[in-house]
């Protein structure tokens, strides 16, 4: 899943700025998920900046609602009215979400709520380690299942690059070495001899080094008649 956190209070103050109508958009699904922007963190912010800015002597109408996901235009459509009612929105979706809206509503200043972090899961409660780097060309079957882009911190496509200390990386000894984590799970696996196969350079087009990314699958598009 996309996973996220909530900015600092202060930096979504100062992103509201001056404005007095504020809707707050939580997105029911990964940012719910990772606690960062669903119906119960939109509500508790709402209910922060309607009483900061009291205190602040400015008193804004805040108000909250949630969408099934921020990232979809029909969900969008089910708050256009409060939308349009609103000087501002303030989106707890992740980067997506936020440009969606903007895209969808496109007279409205939205402002993110989030810190859009990257793609991975929840290790232990209230922890999440990043998983996969979106290089849009997939090695996983390679590397016994565990991602050198993502999970080494140099994302070697022939590792180890030595450095490793006792399995932990030298780049930052708190984060097990991806390299190791392969070789050990190839070892479980007996597939030791998938390390002497040397990769050649990853070809990054298919990464964010291309330009933006598209994937465009014609059976699912309506033909032009339609
Ligand atoms: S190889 Fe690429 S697509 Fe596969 S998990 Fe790693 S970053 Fe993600
Ligand atoms: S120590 Fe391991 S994870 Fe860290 S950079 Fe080297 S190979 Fe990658």
């Amino acid at each position: 899943m996309i996973v996220a956190e909530q900015k600092p209070f202060e930096e979504i103050k100062s992103l509201i700025g001056s404005a007095k109508k504020v809707l707050v958009v939580g997105c029911g699904t990964c940012v719910t998920v990772c606690f960062a922007g669903g119906s119960r963190e939109a509500a508790i912010l709402a209910t922060s900046l309607r009483m900061a800015s009291k205190l602040d002597g400015d008193p804004k109408e805040v108000t909250d609602v949630t969408v099934q996901r921020q990232c979809e235009w029909e969900y969008l459509d089910t708050i256009a009215e409060q939308v349009g009612e609103a000087e501002i929105l303030l989106s707890l979706g992740c980067g997506i979400g936020v440009q969606a809206i903007a895209e969808h509503f496109p007279k409205t200043w939205v402002v993110p709520g989030l810190n859009t972090s990257f793609l991975g899961l929840p290790s232990e409660q209230g922890v999440w380690v990043e998983r996969c780097a979106a290089c849009g060309d997939c090695i996983l079957g390679l590397t016994a299942g565990v991602c050198p882009i993502a999970r080494c911190s140099k994302s070697l496509l022939n590792g180890p690059c030595g450095g490793s200390q006792e399995g932990h990386c030298e780049v930052n000894a708190e984060i097990p070495c991806g390299w190791q984590l392969i070789y050990d799970r190839l070892t479980s696996l007996g597939k030791t001899e998938l390390l002497y196969e040397v990769r050649p350079p990853k070809n990054w087009r298919t990464s964010r080094d291309g330009g933006p990314r598209k994937i465009v699958r014609p059976d699912l598009r309506l033909s032009e008649e339609e």
